[in-house]
């Protein structure tokens, strides 16, 4: 048995627990109906359902003890490069919960209030990223993207150039969604590569800009966690050749508050509101990606759009040349309360700083992780996140998998793939000196006993339910359902 499996048997599952006749409620009894009428004979179960018998308190156990193998934000410190793994405050729920009773098919003179959070969301939303019009209809980074990409479609193929603009530049540095998102709408992808300043190559990108590019992908600052200095140059070259620029949004919160996309040049963005404005992080969802755009692609937006007519707010459908619907209803209602909430309560000054700790956090780190021994590639004061290799000798895999012994969540890994062995740290604003301190004196820990044990790195993490997976067909053939014996 491999050794994934053999510790996945070992959990006390609550099939385990299971005793003949334990209840956790007894409901009523149902009335005695014609079922074998109602729903057909051979829809009825000819067996109960093989469940197990449990207590409510072991009921509670299970569901607690498995929130325990998580590693979460509420619980551990998770300084996930990109992801942005920022605390989540506990008013935007309180906030979210104030609207639960709404349905999206009530009338709108009866949800004007919902519809106003919207509107003034969209108008927070433009503010911030120098945009001229936003949609929050995306439900997550990926689907902003495509969007995006889409909107940029729509208009060239309005200007008549659908045809001839069938290329979109990427960094070779960049996400793996942009190019996912270039190709599928219908994009030949074309890499730019990286200069030895950690930004992109100027000259490479000029030469690869012609008439046949459709957009740029970029985000500032980029995978690295460095700015891109020469955004304006870059901007003026693709506008040259009629190309549009697109902002990746998920590093805004190395420059909210202080820089806008919308001013370096971008036409459009999209933002992750799990990332910058608190929404949680679930399991691929409940993501939020808003796009906004600038003057001249409004006409594309996903509908529906929040308007207002005089005191009057209202769902416009009636953007002229729409991409269409991207979500249903008006995209993910309860992270947008959220992300709104969090935006009034910091106000602008709040959201400046939000940007500077963050900023400061990470070049804290990256000071703290060259002393010990990490080598840091492109070493110059970075934005929110920075890229580390390893001490000579170390993986960067095995000391991630030593961090979960300590209760802490390893950084990014691996990515960007530019970078051999490449770490990739975003504290964010949210953690204390004393946990990334912590963090530090943990690391520096796993260092020490290492080399005294070369051993002791290649076999962690020793803590965990599940030890070392064959990741590959972890993703692929997952196994989510207890299996009984024989
Ligand atoms: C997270 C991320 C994305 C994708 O966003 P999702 O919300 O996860 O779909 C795209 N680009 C970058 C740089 C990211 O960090």
């Amino acid at each position: 048995m491999p050794e994934w499996s053999q510790a996945h048997a070992q959990l006390p599952l609550i099939f385990e627990r299971s005793r003949a006749g334990r209840r956790a409620s007894q409901p009523p009894a149902p009335e005695q109906a014609d079922l074998s009428a109602l729903l057909g004979a051979e829809n009825l179960r000819q067996a109960p359902p093989r469940l197990p018998e449990v207590s409510e308190l072991d009921l509670v156990r299970h569901y607690t003890q498995l929130a325990h193998r998580q590693m979460s934000i509420d619980a551990n410190i998770y300084p996930l490069g990109s992801c942005t793994m920022k605390y989540n405050p506990k008013v935007n729920e309180e906030a979210a919960k104030l609207f639960q009773d709404l349905h999206p098919y009530q009338a709108e003179e009866t949800v004007q209030g919902a519809l106003q959070l919207l509107f003034e969301l969209q108008g927070d939303l433009a503010t911030i990223t120098g945009m001229d019009a936003v949609s929050l209809q995306p439900a997550a980074g990926a689907h902003g993207e495509l969007a995006g990409i889409l909107m940029i479609r729509a208009y060239h193929r309005a200007r008549g150039e659908g045809e001839q603009r069938r290329i979109v530049l990427v960094p070779d540095g960049a996400h793996g969604t942009n190019p996912a998102t270039a190709a599928m709408a219908g994009y030949a992808v074309v890499e730019v590569p990286t200069g030895p300043d950690g930004e992109v190559d100027l000259a490479a990108l000029k030469a690869r800009l012609t008439p046949e590019v459709a957009a740029v992908m970029l985000t500032n600052p980029n995978t690295l966690g460095l700015f891109e200095r020469r955004i304006v140059e870059i901007a003026a070259a693709a506008h040259a050749v009629g190309a549009q620029l697109y902002y990746d949004g998920a590093n805004l919160n190395a420059i909210v508050g202080r820089a806008r996309p919308g001013d370096m040049g971008f036409d459009v963005v999209h933002l992750n509101l799990h990332k910058t404005f608190t929404t949680p992080h679930g399991g691929g969802g409940p993501g939020t990606g808003p796009v906004g755009v600038k003057a001249h692609l409004r006409e594309f937006l996903p509908v529906p759009v929040v308007a207002k007519d005089g005191e009057r707010y209202y769902l416009d459908e009636d953007v002229p040349n729409t991409i269409g619907r991207m979500r249903s209803f008006y995209g993910n209602f309860g992270n947008l309360v959220r992300a709104y909430t969090y935006i009034r309560a910091l106000g602008r000054e709040g959201l400046r700083e939000v940007s500077g700790y963050a900023v400061l956090n990470a070049n804290y780190l990256r000071m703290r992780f060259k002393e010990l021994g990490f080598t840091v590639p492109f070493d110059r004061v970075n934005m929110h996140e920075f890229v580390a290799q390893p001490p000579a000798g170390l993986r960067t895999l095995d000391i991630a998998k030593a961090q979960l012994d300590h209760g802490m969540h390893p950084a990014t890994v691996y990515f960007p793939l530019i970078v051999k062995e490449a770490l990739m740290v975003e504290p964010t604003e949210t953690e204390s000196l004393e946990s990334l301190d912590a963090y530090v004196e943990t690391l520096a820990e796993i260092l020490e006993r290492a080399a005294a044990d070369p051993a002791y790195l290649r076999g962690a993490p020793y803590s965990t339910p599940v030890r070392r997976l064959d990741e590959v067909r972890a993703a692929r053939q997952p196994v989510l359902r207890y299996a009984f014996e024989g």
